[in-house]
């Protein structure tokens, strides 16, 4: 049987309208970076209208009774694509969707996991982070992306917070979850997966796209030397590849973080403008990072003003 001309243009206009059901989200690419630890690899790009938000490395780990997302993407569109690739592997509940900070590309898949009724984990500071950009960032993304990826889009808030260290079980798979202070943001939480030795940083590592300083420069520092001394065979950057050697990964962020904090402590010694000083700090690492014309001036803006008054 086949349709008539009108009934299939019928079909076809009715398929424009439809919202994208579960069967046809197409399931992200992952990548396995150690026994039962996905990851799927974010973009090196801004957030865009083809893209969907998915520039950030974001994943999930099984353990034998339960499931946690670490990091749901940049839309709706992104953290279905991310469910969806965890249901090609496991019919486990999804209890814990754990977001590492408050940037758009690692929170605004969350909604996409409510069927699931899982426990929404971050920083103490998370909460209030969302509170005072989630509007912005729910205006400003909607701008940027397609109307279909950003459709279902939610600011969805931790329902427990970490205040330093909590540990949760996913079933022979514990999961240590730390809050940091202040550093790539003032909300930054870190994953390790003790049984495999994988640390998932979230945007406390940042490789080949150039570190973006949200919070403070030198608690960044401090943070990376705490970091680096953790019992970890692996880490997964929240950009940059799937999976990286530890804690050698840390260096090019370290000479690009240190170089422009001490390029801007000579500039303020010399008592030079944030506007001249900005415009020259860090400027050597430029051959080394993508988007660095995208972040390099805006790192070295917010580094003056914490460096200032050291
Ligand atoms: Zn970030």
């Amino acid at each position: 049987m086949h349709l008539s001309l009108t009934s299939a243009l019928a079909v076809f206009l009715l398929s424009l309208q439809a919202p994208v059901s579960a069967a046809e989200i197409t399931p992200a690419d992952v990548t396995e970076v150690a026994p039962g630890a996905f990851v799927r690899h974010g973009v090196h790009a801004l957030i865009d209208k083809n893209n969907a938000g998915g520039i950030a490395n974001i994943g999930f780990v099984i353990g034998s009774e339960s499931i946690a997302v670490i990091d749901s993407g940049g839309s709706f569109l992104d953290g279905a694509r991310l469910r969806a690739a965890i249901k090609q592997r496991s019919n486990l509940p999804i209890r814990y969707v754990i977001n590492t900070h408050v940037h758009p590309d690692h929170i605004f898949g969350n909604a996409a996991f409510l069927q699931d009724t899982p426990i929404f984990i971050g920083h103490r500071n998370l909460p209030r982070a969302m509170q005072a950009r989630g509007a912005h960032y729910l205006a400003a993304n909607k701008l940027l992306m397609s109307a279909a990826a950003f459709e279902g889009t939610e600011v969805i808030p931790p329902s427990q917070t970490v205040e330093s260290q909590s540990v949760i079980d996913l079933g022979e798979r514990r999961l240590v979850l730390d809050a940091v202070k202040t550093a790539h943001t003032d909300a930054d939480l870190t994953v390790l997966d003790e049984s495999t030795g994988t640390l998932w940083t979230g945007d406390l590592l940042f490789q080949k796209h150039l570190p973006v300083v949200d919070g403070r420069l030198k608690g960044w520092l401090e943070v990376m030397d705490k970091l680096s001394a953790l019992p970890v065979t692996r880490a997964v950057p929240g950009h940059g590849p799937v999976s990286l050697p530890w804690p050698e990964a840390l260096e090019p962020q370290r000479a690009y973080l240190t170089k422009l904090a001490g390029d801007l402590r000579g500039l303020i010694a010399e008592g030079k403008t944030m506007r001249h000083a900005s415009s020259i700090a860090g400027q050597s690492e430029r051959d080394k990072w993508l988007l660095f014309e995208e972040f390099n001036t805006r790192n070295a803006t917010a580094g003056f003003a914490e460096l200032e008054w050291e």
